[in-house]
């Protein structure tokens, strides 16, 4: 039997464009009403020295986010995962994430409840 916690995703957000494609892909996967999902894309904006700005897209997931499941236990990669042609997300065991993490800075560590 699956640990608690024994699995997660990995979001590195530097190369995030902000498509709000996971989104989607989590809504349509779990047929969320308007306004509830798995995932949100939030925009920070950053004001830098000299009048210029910083635009940065964090994708995080919700209390929603049930890490696939159904698909992950078929050896499926999440919704989000699949369909995010940026290539942010990575789903796992949290103990490999942890270790991609260490290679690479701007990264989010996602173990839900
Ligand atoms: S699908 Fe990928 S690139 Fe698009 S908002 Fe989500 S994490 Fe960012
Ligand atoms: S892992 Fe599944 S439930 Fe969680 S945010 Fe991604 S698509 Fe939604």
């Amino acid at each position: 039997m699956a640990k608690k916690h024994e699995f997660g995703l990995l979001i590195d957000y530097e190369y995030c464009t902000g498509c709000h494609t996971c989104q989607v892909a989590c809504a349509q996967e779990h047929d969320w009403p308007a306004g509830m999902g798995g995932i949100r894309v939030s925009e920070i904006i950053q004001k830098l020295p000299k009048g210029k700005y910083y635009l940065t897209y964090l994708p995080f997931p919700t209390e929603l986010c049930v890490l696939c499941k159904p698909l992950t236990k078929q050896g499926l990669e999440p919704a989000c995962v699949k369909h995010c042609m940026a290539g942010c997300m990575q789903y796992g065991p949290v103990e490999e994430l942890a270790k991609e993490m260490t290679k690479k800075a701007r990264t989010v560590l996602y173990v839900p409840r």
